[in-house]
Parts: structure tokens; sequence; C-alpha cells
């Protein structure tokens, strides 16, 4: 197995890199680098733009707006994303709907969704999780019943993530009770702005209001709305939950991360912030994160390297969620430590903006428990493991 870049690869590199400089709005780099939250505008300015370029939804297939790069250059695209602080696209549209549609989908619904979506001129979110069913997402009681051309639908979801913006909304719901509780499960998409739809915000610990309960109450769907057959939802779920989770490793985050860490300990240093056994506790901290990220990367890069020669990266997925998002957030853990009180006494750093992002630490602290949670908590990833990788 070869995890060397070849000559091809660097250039793509380059070339990535080279484009991001020019196109990345001076503004969001910086809100980015300050860990600002970004709103609905930013990001759909970001998108379009990308959209612009064709490279919006790289890994979609090329019939629709994807790229035909290899696994790598999916690879280097990603890292080069983060490190130059470009935020991401939305992952409800990018990650999960549209590979979706792009594998289940009918003709018809390609052609109306696909570019909408890819543009971001449908915002979706997801409705997948409801009380008493999140781990254990089969157990789903949200019911549609046929009337007609049309499901009924009744019940509620919750945790939905931005639905306080979403255009439409793909969603779970149950169609049958009679067997086990993965059939009879079907996948939707639905208006959000269909009669008997209501949204509860959620407030949350990180102070940014992103969270929702979403009530049905006799919401009429169209059954051409629904993907595949009825009662196969829970395979089309599947599949999008393997494309959720592969991204949430966050390699080229955790490495731009660890670099301003590394910035704010020389700066610490210099203007004596930290005294020496302070400084040399910090460090070791700091190289045992950067080891424990160099093989988390080697890891993807083993999976990379055999999903190009065509091998099945599924089990993986698991691994580089669990320890992708223990290292995001002990990157977070490290930022509020030297935050704190030394945060007062920080120098102007050298693109201005330090004082902005020493003021965000503790949000941002707040904000990236929920990545141990979300995409399949990190307990039930272990679970996984242990049964497909470790075969206990
Ligand atoms: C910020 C955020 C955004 C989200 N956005 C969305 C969204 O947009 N759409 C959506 O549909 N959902 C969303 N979710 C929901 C998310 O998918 C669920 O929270 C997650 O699947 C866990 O389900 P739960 O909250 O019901 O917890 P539970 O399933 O009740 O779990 C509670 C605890 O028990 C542990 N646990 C449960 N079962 C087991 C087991 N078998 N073995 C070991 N430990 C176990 C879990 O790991 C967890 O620590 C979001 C969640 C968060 C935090």
């Amino acid at each position: 197995m070869n995890l060397d870049f070849t000559d091809e690869d660097r250039t793509f590199r380059q070339d990535v890199r080279d484009f991001l400089l020019g196109a990345l709005p001076d503004d969001l780099r910086r809100r980015m680098i300050a860990r600002d939250h970004l709103g609905k505008d930013d990001i759909v300015r970001w998108q379009r733009i990308m959209n612009a370029k064709e490279w919006a939804v790289p890994a979609w297939p090329v019939e629709h707006g994807g790229q035909p790069w290899t696994p790598t250059q999916r690879y280097i695209f990603q890292e080069e994303m983060a490190l130059a602080h470009a935020p991401e696209g939305s992952p409800f549209n990018v990650n999960m709907i549209g590979p979706v549609i792009c594998k289940f989908g009918t003709d018809a619904q390609k052609a109306r969704f696909l570019p909408a979506t890819a543009n971001i001129d449908i915002w979706w979110c997801q409705g997948f999780s409801e009380p008493g069913a999140g781990s254990d997402l089969a157990a789903i009681k949200t019911g549609a019943v046929r009337d007609g051309d049309d499901y009924i639908l009744n019940g509620q979801k919750i945790w939905t993530t931005q639905a306080q913006h979403a255009d439409w909304m793909f969603a779970l719901v149950r169609t049958d009770n009679s067997g086990r509780k993965q059939q009879g499960i079907t996948f939707l998409l639905l208006d959000m702005h269909t009669p008997g739809i209501t949204i509860r915000p959620i407030p949350s610990i990180d102070g940014i209001s992103d969270l929702n309960e979403v009530f049905f109450d006799d919401v009429r769907v169209p059954i051409a709305n629904r993907i595949g057959e009825e009662g196969k939802g829970w395979d089309y779920a599947k599949h999008l939950l393997g494309h959720e989770r592969s991204g949430i490793a966050r390699i080229g985050l955790s490495k731009e991360r660890l670099s301003q860490l590394r910035r704010l300990e020389v700066d610490l240093g210099a203007c004596g912030v930290l005294d020496a056994r302070e400084l040399a506790r910090l460090r070791r901290k700091l190289a045992e994160v950067e080891v424990e990220l160099r093989a988390l990367e080697l890891t993807q890069l083993r999976v990379v390297a055999a999903d190009a020669q065509g091998g099945g990266a599924n089990s993986a997925a698991s691994i580089l969620k669990v320890k992708g998002t223990e290292l995001q957030q002990r990157m977070t853990e490290l930022i509020a430590e030297l935050a704190g009180p030394a945060g007062l006494a920080m120098p102007e750093h050298d693109d201005g903006d330090a004082a902005d992002w020493i003021a965000a630490a503790a949000p941002y602290y707040f904000t990236m428990r929920k990545v141990s949670i979300f995409g399949g908590s990190n307990e039930i990833q272990k679970n996984i493991i242990a049964k497909t990788v470790l075969r206990l």
C-alpha cells in the first residue's frame, strides 16, 4: 500500500491552494479564524462560489456535478479547505441527502433537487432523531399513512439542526409496524412550508440557537416525494450515515487548530505569561496531540489508499469518527485552558485576530461537545468497532 503523494497529487494540492487563496472572501476567512458562528447567508455565499467553480459537491457522481478526483485528491481537497479556513458547505446538502438522491432518487427527483441542492437554493435539514429514537434510530414512531396520492404524517422529530432555515427536510417515517423495527421505515422528502409543521427551538449550551423540535400534525406529503421503495428507508438511511461519518474525522481542521495552538505557545512563551515549567507541560501536551493526530492521519490515508484500490472503507468510518472527534475535543480543552487567565495578556497576533479567538475559546469548547454525540454517538461507534472490526 503506497501512502506517498504523487507529483500529480502535489500539483493538484497547489491548484486547490491557489484557488482558495483567491476565492475565499477575507471577511469569511477572518471569522473562521475567530471561530465566529457563520449564519445561513455566509454558508450559502461560499457554497455558491464553490459551485461556480464546480467544486461544491466533488464527491457526487460526475454526471450530477461531482469531480473525477481520486480518493487521495478528495482527501487533499478537504485538508486544503480546512488549512485555508474555508467554511464547510451544508453537510445536510453535500454529504447526506445529495448522495442519497444521486443513488436512489428517480430521474424526476434528480432533476428537481440535485442542482438546487448543490447551489443551496434548497436548504435541507435532517429529520431522523425522535424522543426515544436517537442511538436506537430504528425505534422511530412518526407515522405516515397513505391517503390517495399522499402520505399523512403525524409525530415529532427532535435535535433537528437548522430546521428554522430549512426549505426541505429528509425524514424517516414509519409506514408499517408489523415486522422487525428496521422494516416498515420509509424515507420521505418534505417541503417545510407544508401546513401542519411546527418548529420549536431548543436552547443549547453554546448559546447558538440551531437545534429544534419539529412537530407534524396531519402533514400531507406526496408519494412522489418518497425515496425508493416504501419500507426500505432503513437501507437508504444506512447509506446516508456512512457518508455522514466518513468526513467527520476532519483531520485538516485539527491540523489547523494544532498550528494555532503552536503559535499560541510561542506567543505565551515570548511574553512570559507561562513560566518554564508551564511551557514544558504545554509542549508535552501538544506533542501528545500531534502524535495522535499523525496516527489518525495515517489511518485515514490507509483508508484512502484502500479506497483508491477499490477496497471498502465502511468499518474504518467508525474508528475515524471516534478518534477524530476525541482529538477535536482535546484541542478545544487545550485552547480553553490557555485562553483562561492568559488570554487577557495576549499580544496581538500577526493577523490581528488573536483576541477574538481567545474570546471564542469557551463557546468553542462548549459547541464541540456535540461532535461525540451526533452522527451516531461515540459509544455506539465503539459497539460497531467491537462487532465489525474486533469481531467480539
Ligand atoms: C448538536 C446536535 C445536532 C444534532 N442534529 C441532528 C439533526 O440535524 N437531525 C437528527 O435527526 N438528529 C440530530 N442529532 C441527534 C443525534 O443523532 C442524537 O443525539 C444521537 O444519535 C444520540 O441519540 P440521543 O440523543 O437520543 O441519546 P441516547 O440514544 O438516548 O443516548 C444517551 C447516551 O447513552 C449512550 N448509549 C445509548 N445506547 C447505547 C448502547 N447501546 N451502548 C452504549 N451506550 C449507549 C449514548 O452514547 C449516549 O451517551 C443531533 C444531536 C446533537 C447533539
